[in-house]
């Protein structure tokens, strides 16, 4: 990162969005504050705590629980992979929630829900009038046979994984293999692993010669951005990525860097420098616990008006871990919230949820160190196409709002961090 593209990045991280008050606001009761539970404070969970409370004031008591003291996040990592950024430059605590806005932060594992409490691990259980949880994502390992979960470098969730990953990078030898798997859609993501392709091939070449970046894609095709990855794979980084689609893993050993799998009907394995696999997906494991899944599918099922489960009352889920068929991406998911903070505090003045909601996504993608591409879609809510499993209306994404980078430009980079700074700043500042 340039220096002023740096400085910008950081003093946006700095900045508080403005925003209107919600109308929900004018219509808040007077009386005991109603209390809003939070589970997850990544970019869902963040922005519904503090959202509730700068638009519901002193009308709502909001408790922020997250597993850890601060939030590492996924946008932007793969920078760290090729030292653009340091981890810390992408790492969030709740600091400004709790100060600015006046949320409870509590650090804990939640591991159930109980006589309309939810649990925590310490043996703590905290009370709700509503309920929202915004766990992210998990991990389906036994679907492609991973012996040995433990070692799985997958770096899919930012923190610890990511800095290994690094470091592996860092010391594959020259001419060595960096395989990288991708899972069946729906996934974090979409553009996220062509992304860490491209990256990785742009680090190889320049201090890895020889070595290469190879993709087993389990989707037919590259699924995000296809024209401006394909030129990235064939043109950009020629000769260090080999993409492969249509791959079924069969087998994967994490410790020995071994993967099998299946190609055009032929068993094949592979021995890597660099392992780097990332499981199918499936919603964060309280969503299952709570019971918020139906029974056979992958992600909660909700009312796209409120986030309120169809299967119970009370409970919302937002970001990766819902299942609507918005991309899983950290700039929709902090429009969800605001949704979903939005109808809760309606619920609590007795008014109905915004009739038509809009939520819209964009990501940037780094294609080399400093050049990047972008994509971006609106999504709006049709109440006359219903969904077959919760009878409700659908999001659709807008045709028209479809948009993709013509080229991948040194001007797109700059303004990935202006992007980035708005929407860290926006959730947790
Ligand atoms: C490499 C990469 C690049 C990406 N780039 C982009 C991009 O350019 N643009 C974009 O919009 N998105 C991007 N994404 C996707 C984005 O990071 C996710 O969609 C987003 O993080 C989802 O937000 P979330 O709040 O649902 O989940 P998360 O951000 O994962 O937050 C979940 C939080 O819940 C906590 N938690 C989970 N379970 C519990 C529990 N039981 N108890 C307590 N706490 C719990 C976790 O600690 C975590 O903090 C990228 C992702 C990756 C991996």
């Amino acid at each position: 990162m340039n220096t002023i593209s740096r400085r910008h990045f950081l003093k946006l991280i700095g900045a508080s969005t403005a925003v209107a008050a919600s109308p929900t606001l004018l219509n808040a009761q007077t009386g005991p504050a109603r209390r809003v539970v939070v589970v997850g404070g990544g970019f869902a969970g963040a922005t519904a705590a503090k959202y509730l409370r700068h638009w519901g004031g002193g009308g709502v008591a909001v408790t922020l629980v997250d597993a850890n003291p601060a939030h590492v996040s996924c946008i932007l990592s793969n920078l760290v992979l090729n030292n653009a950024l340091s981890l810390s430059q992408i790492t969030f605590n709740y600091a400004a929630l709790q100060q600015k806005y006046g949320v409870t932060a509590v650090q804990g594992q939640a591991t159930g829900i109980s006589g309309g409490k939810l649990l925590l691990a310490n043996g703590q259980s905290l009370s709700y009038d509503r309920l929202i949880l915004a766990p992210g994502i998990d991990f389906d390992f036994g679907k492609i046979g991973v012996q040995d979960p433990a070692n799985l470098l997958h770096a899919w969730k930012a923190g610890p994984q990511t800095t290994l990953l690094q470091q592996q990078l860092k010391a594959m030898p020259a001419g060595g293999k960096f395989v990288l798997t991708v899972p069946p859609a729906p996934y974090r993501c979409p553009p996220g692993p062509y992304e860490r392709a491209c990256l990785v091939a742009d680090y190889l070449k320049k201090n890895k010669p020889g070595s290469k970046v190879i993709v087993l894609d389990a989707n037919p095709k590259i699924i995000a951005e296809e024209r401006t990855f394909t030129k990235a794979f064939n043109e950009t980084h020629k000769g260090y990525v080999e993409y492969h689609p249509g791959v079924i893993v069969t087998a994967v050993n994490a410790g020995a860097r071994t993967i099998a799998y299946s190609e055009n009907g032929q068993q094949k394995t592979l021995r890597a420098g660099v392992l780097n696999v990332l499981p199918p997906q499936k919603a964060g494991k309280i969503a299952f616990d709570a019971g918020l899944v139906p029974a056979g599918q992958n992600w909660a099922s909700i009312d796209p008006l409120s986030y309120e489960s169809t299967l119970i009352p009370g409970i919302h889920v937002i970001g990766d871990a819902q299942g609507t068929g918005q991309p899983k991406s950290g700039h929709i998911a902090n429009a969800e919230a605001k949704v979903c903070a939005d109808a809760i505090l309606r619920a609590f003045a007795g008014v109905a949820p915004d009739p038509a909601p809009t939520t819209n996504s964009a990501c940037y993608s780094p294609i080399t160190a400093n050049t990047a591409s972008w994509l971006t879609a609106v999504f709006a809510y049709d109440p006359n196409t219903l969904d077959p499993v919760t009878g409700k209306g659908v999001m659709k994404a807008v045709p028209e709002s479809f948009g993709e980078a013509p080229a991948a430009t040194q001007d797109n980079y700059e303004k990935m961090f202006d992007w980035a700074g708005n929407l860290f700043g926006d959730t947790f500042a």
